[in-house]
């Protein structure tokens, strides 16, 4: 008998939410390793302080994870990862798709948090093809507007932004002939869009309700969990408009907290289902709690 090598590698990622006839699933693409230095105006020393406490990793490493939203008619992502974008150990939506049964081709709306290359790196292939053929695109008609500007373009100071332009310009061209821009109300029945402006013009959250459950897919409200909850007003260096971002997030987290709504993110630790609390000092992140069954 031989013994199998041990895996290098997690089972995909990917973990089930019913939100009352719909099925939520959250699939990670990845984990990437970040620096603290990505932060806007916070100190270091601060935030590596705050990570050694809570058993985080230094350099702090970040979840990427989209959303898949199964309706009886409908099969929809939300964002796509980073695509071929980030390099090894990323980009893992296709083979996630795959493991779930699912076909480019069967894919039929793609709401969209943002135009960031961790968001939409995997909706193009490295030629510029869309990658879901028969799928619409949605999102803020500010960030399509921001992103697609030549005057973004003509103000990029650097090689990074310039190939974050370039990514967020090739997925706008693949999907033009299928592209809905909403700046409110419902992309699909719902399914509404939540303006939170800052990290970028259009930066949107998806509210999702069926039946008595709800949930907000927030986007990039947080990016650093081990930071961000406790210090709401941790800005990241590449927030479009820093001071707006902090002020969303303070209300959106805020909103949440109030309204015991669920929420989940893109940067927020896999699997990424749960409720924010008030803290004495900021928010606390409570996850919920894994169940075997939906
Ligand atoms: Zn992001």
């Amino acid at each position: 008998m031989t013994v199998s090598p041990r895996p290098t590698r997690q089972a995909p990622g990917i973990h089930h939410k019913a939100i009352g006839g719909m099925l939520v699933t959250a699939l990670n693409d990845g984990m990437f390793e970040g620096s603290f230095a990505m932060l806007a105006a916070f100190e270091t020393g601060t935030a590596e302080q705050m990570h050694r406490a809570a058993f985080r990793a230094i350099p702090p490493r970040l979840a990427v994870n989209s959303f898949l939203i199964q309706t009886e008619a409908r099969t929809i992502l939300v964002d796509s990862g980073c695509g071929t974008n980030f390099g090894y150990g990323m980009g893992n939506l296709a083979g996630n798709l795959a493991a779930l049964g699912i076909k480019p081709g069967d894919v039929d709306t793609v709401l969209c948090t943002h135009l960031h290359p961790d968001h939409v790196g995997g909706l193009v292939d490295p030629a510029g093809k869309a990658v879901f053929p028969n799928a619409e695109l949605v999102v803020h008609a500010d960030d399509h507007s921001f992103w697609g500007a030549e005057a973004t373009l003509a103000g990029a100071t650097t090689d990074m932004d310039r190939g974050f332009i370039a990514l967020a310009r090739s997925t706008i061209a693949a999907y033009a002939d299928r592209t809905k821009l909403l700046t409110s109300g419902e992309a699909l029945a719902g399914i509404s869009i939540v303006p939170e402006p800052g990290h970028t013009p259009g930066h949107s959250g998806w509210m999702i309700a069926s039946g008595n459950d709800s949930l907000l897919i927030w986007g990039d409200i947080v990016h650093m969990p081990g930071i961000q909850f406790t210090r709401p007003d941790a800005g990241m260096g590449f927030d479009i408009d820093g001071g707006q971002a902090i002020t969303t997030r303070q209300r959106i987290m805020d909103m949440v907290a109030t309204d015991r709504l669920l929420v989940a993110g893109m940067h927020l630790d896999f699997p990424c289902f749960g409720h924010v609390a008030k803290a004495s000092e900021g928010y606390a992140f409570v996850p919920e709690v894994w169940t075997p069954t939906l």
